[in-house]
């Protein structure tokens, strides 16, 4: 959510032209977009919408009633018709009769398959309760942050009250299932003039007798909230501004070195995904006088602590007087009073039929004076835990500056974040894919070998940050390649690998995307061709900057990351067949990959104490969608073979052993198994991809 965006007022996006053209499901579907287009509406994933509609039973052909419900997971934002689950009416009101009471209330969820209408796949949620018996025909249910900071204040009930004059109608906090259905029935049914209820520490409900009035009413709530407490303010956020923020360029680059670390530290049974935030929301809380006291409180809404944990840890650090190795030197030991915190948490609310004991890490990471850092298991989930604790950090300070909040009950927090509903959501998740959690540096990102096995990575669960020295390739291959495997995991660096500051840029850009880097994929090349009495010491030089001087630059940034993350780590390097058999007219290339050959071994030798493997893959004649093939060292091979230009994939292919052309694919397979954990037990060795070629047989 942009700063920009935030200012301008909530207004209504309904229109009755395009409405007029849909029909009930379709309605529920528009305004469902319409309210999940805008965080400040309702937070990524959280709330759901409902319509009760008449239907012509697909096997009686009789019209019944039919809620449609947003259905288990899924965004309103970006939801379609089948993201929603669709059941009879008359047997959702038929299951009351099932009901035993609030100590049976999770056996509710196993029935509500047995009231699905047509067949729909669609698992219904936990909250499909809660919409059904509600006696009106359209129903939202949404988190905005303005409403939850008024559900999270001590005095929620009386200001409710206060601000909403009668029209809403407030209940204590519950955790969201059957039991809470039943109250929000007697609640709506008891009082006809309300046109909502506001849920305790956790959001708002509201309703309407058509999709436009109930979307319509669901707005005007929410910035009836907002606008009170901005009117209201009677104390300075969090206490006001203990310290500064750090200028722009130092919170990144602090950031930007603290994540490798931080990431290997909580990354020893899972690796971890890192993301930064130094939106102005951040700095204000992370700056604040109640930064420590507010921290400890926890968040409220139940959508917010899932994501982020019960509590953020506060790294001990004062930006006046900036001292990275001392914070560094304390974190081990305020990392374990965290983890001995949470353990501590789980033993005192435990119950006899709790979930094992999760991951003790923390989730979000507040720095005063330069930001948050949230980790993960994958990116996404990331940056979206961080965007959480900003609906979180907002939540706590509209609350404070009219009065004052309070977090969820400690007990209450436990219950649902190890409720056997989300654990058993949990296990039914895909099991990881191989490289989930990894960082890899492709350079040469723009070419054809580097963008397929940046696919190959990114199919297999990396993220992947692209660099080049071309910067238009560059961008349309990030723009691909984010196509297939999501935004939030590919990004790109503009570099020349030649120059030491340029390649500290990368690393610092791969830390600053994703915390760090695991696997380094050494890609970047170039190639020239003429005899020796005409290679001119610019050829030579070239050759030896790209291909020797920016594969020790790039390995030698990248070693240092995977040494300060004591994850271990895995480099490829892309020579060349010519590194290892000499060719004629080509000896400042065929010098210069031979060098980087050994420059692997080398790295393989140093990186072994340290769990870094360094192998190579050695391409011959991969034509088809090189930049390098393109140009003028097609003309020269075709010349210095004798061919003609469009002749050379031919020629290639009836050279090689088994008459076979090798691909961009071909290599970024090798790649892929060399810097996977499938080759765990490989370093120092090659692996030709030539379609055969006996002179380069090792030995
Ligand atoms: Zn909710």
């Amino acid at each position: 959510m942009n700063q920009a965006k935030q200012k301008e007022p909530i207004s209504s996006l309904w229109d009755d032209s395009k409405a007029a053209q849909m029909n009930e499901p379709e309605l529920l579907l528009y305004r469902s977009n319409l309210l999940g287009s805008d965080l400040r509406i309702t937070n990524f994933g959280g709330g759901n919408t409902s319509a009760k509609v008449l239907m012509a039973d697909p096997l009686s052909g009789e019209q019944v009633e039919v809620l449609w419900v947003k259905g288990s997971g899924g965004d309103l934002g970006s939801i379609k018709l089948d993201g929603f689950s669709t059941l009879y009416m008359d047997k959702l009101y038929a299951l009351k009769q099932r009901y035993r009471g609030l100590e049976h209330e999770d056996e509710m969820v196993a029935y509500l398959p047995h009231c699905t209408f047509n067949l729909n796949p669609r698992a219904a949620s936990i909250d499909t309760p809660l919409h059904a018996y509600i006696a009106r025909k359209h129903v939202d249910h949404m988190h905005p942050d303005s409403v939850i900071a008024i559900a999270a204040c001590a005095n929620s009930k009386e200001l409710t009250q206060k601000i909403f004059e009668g029209e809403l109608g407030w209940l204590p906090w519950q955790r969201p299932g059957y039991d809470l259905g039943l109250k929000l029935e007697q609640v709506s049914k008891n009082n006809p003039q309300l046109k909502g209820i506001i849920l305790e520490g956790h959001g708002l409900f509201t309703w309407g007798d058509t999709a436009k009035s109930c979307y319509e009413t669901t707005l005007a709530i929410i910035k009836r909230a907002g606008d009170w407490l901005d009117a209201n303010v009677a104390q300075p956020s969090f206490g006001g501004a203990a310290v500064q923020p750090l200028p722009p360029e130092q919170r990144a680059e602090f950031a930007a070195r603290l994540m490798p670390l931080l990431r290997g530290k909580i990354s020893k049974d899972e690796f971890k995904l890192g993301h930064f935030d130094d939106q102005d929301a951040v700095l204000e809380f992370v700056c604040s006088r109640d930064l420590q006291p507010l921290a400890a409180l926890g968040t409220s809404c139940p959508d917010h602590f899932l994501r982020t944990k019960i509590r953020p840890f506060v790294v001990d650090f004062d930006p006046s007087r900036p001292d990275f190795d001392k914070l560094v030197a304390g974190l081990d030991d305020a990392l374990e009073a965290y983890r001995a915190d949470y353990r501590a948490y789980y033993e005192r609310c435990k119950r006899s039929n709790s979930p094992a004991v999760r991951d003790a890490n923390p989730i979000i990471y507040l720095i005063p004076g330069v930001g948050m850092l949230s980790f993960a298991k994958d990116k996404a989930t990331a940056r979206i835990a961080g965007e959480f604790y900003v609906n979180a950090v907002n939540v706590m300070r509209g609350a404070n500056g009219v009065d004052k909040y309070v977090g969820l009950p400690e007990q209450e927090a436990f219950d649902i974040e190890y409720w056997l509903l989300e654990e058993a959501k949990l296990q039914r998740m895909p099991k990881p894919k191989s490289l989930a959690g990894r960082i890899a540096l492709v350079t040469g990102g723009a070419g054809g070998i580097g963008q397929a096995v940046a696919r190959q990575l990114l199919q297999e669960g990396a993220c992947v940050l692209l660099t080049d020295i071309d910067s238009e390739a560059l961008a349309a291959a990030q723009t691909s390649l984010a196509k297939v495997a999501g935004k939030d995991n590919v990004a790109s660096v503009v570099a020349n690998i030649t120059g030491e500051a340029a390649v500290d840029e990368i690393l610092k850009a791969s830390a600053l995307n994703f915390g760090g880097v695991d696997l380094l994929i050494s890609n970047a090349g170039i190639a020239s061709s003429a005899p020796l009495e005409d290679t001119t010491l610019e050829v030579w030089n070239r050759n030896q900057d790209i291909l020797v001087k920016g594969y020790f630059l790039v390995s030698r940034a990248a070693f240092r990351i995977m040494q300060q993350q004591k994850l271990g780590g895995s480099m490829v390097f892309v020579a060349s067949k010519n590194g290892l058999v000499a060719s004629a007219g080509a000896s400042a290339y065929c010098t210069a990959k031979a060098a980087e050959i050994h420059l692997a071994r080398c790295i393989a030798l140093e990186g072994a104490p340290h769990g870094i493997r360094v192998n190579v893959v050695n391409p011959d004649a991969v034509i088809r969608g090189s930049r390098i093939w393109d140009g003028k060292w097609k003309q020269e091979r075709a010349q210095s073979n004798k061919i003609g230009a469009d002749d050379v994939e031919e020629f290639y292919r009836q050279r090689s052993m088994l008459k076979l052309s090798v691909l961009p694919e071909d290599i970024a397979e090798a790649v892929y198994f060399l810097a996977s954990d499938k080759a765990g037990k490989s370093t120092g060795n090659i692996i030709n991809v030539d379609a055969g070629n006996a002179a380069a047989f090792t030995r």
